[in-house]
């Protein structure tokens, strides 16, 4: 595996600001490295789903045509309109970042990314949070749990999707500078 700086790495939100996520959508991401090309792909994109077309080459081996497909998920916003997420092709779980360390574009959490040691703290914080507010709201966080106040679950909902966000620009802080900037072609 080459080294961390030569990782290429899409942001959901990155596409969203600019308004790429629109079903027949077609466009391409390249990444840097050094002020050199490191990579691109293409994009097409569907119905709440993305399919991420490149090649890939391992050591000594053949080129390979990959075609990944992500599905999207969208969640409220507090102020009002939807934020979106990609939903890990590897772990299913709702992250806003997904990285190439191999073959697959794949969350932190299945490649076991590391972060600077000054982000860790942070980081370990904003996860305890979000973990301890998916336990209050069980395995389907969308749902409100029997019982619960419906404005109790809505903090709750809120409270969960922030610590989430959080935990992803921790993330994405300290990857920035290692994975190079996404770039419009
Ligand atoms: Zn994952």
């Amino acid at each position: 595996m080459s080294g961390l700086d030569s990782y290429k790495r899409i942001d959901v939100r990155y596409l969203h600001r600019r308004k790429y996520l629109q079903s027949g959508y077609y466009f391409s991401l390249s990444w840097n490295c050094g002020g050199e090309p490191s990579g691109d792909i293409r994009v097409a994109v569907g119905d709440d789903c993305l399919t991420l077309i490149y090649r890939f080459r391992d050591y000594s081996e053949e080129w390979q045509d990959v075609r990944e497909r992500v599905y999207l998920d969208w969640t409220r916003c507090n102020y009002g309109g939807k934020r979106p997420w990609f939903k890990c092709p590897g772990c299913r779980q709702r992250v806003g970042i997904l990285a190439a360390a191999s073959r697959l574009f794949l969350c932190r959490h299945c490649y076991r990314l590391k972060y600077s040691s000054q982000l860790e703290t942070d980081l370990e914080r904003a996860q305890r949070k979000r973990d301890k507010l998916r336990e209050r709201l069980g395995e389907k966080e969308w749902l409100k749990p029997k019982g619960m106040h419906q404005k109790t679950f809505d903090r709750l909902r809120a409270r969960l999707i922030e610590a989430e966000m959080r935990a992803d620009e921790i993330w994405c802080m300290d990857a920035s500078a290692w994975l190079g900037r996404l770039k419009r072609r």
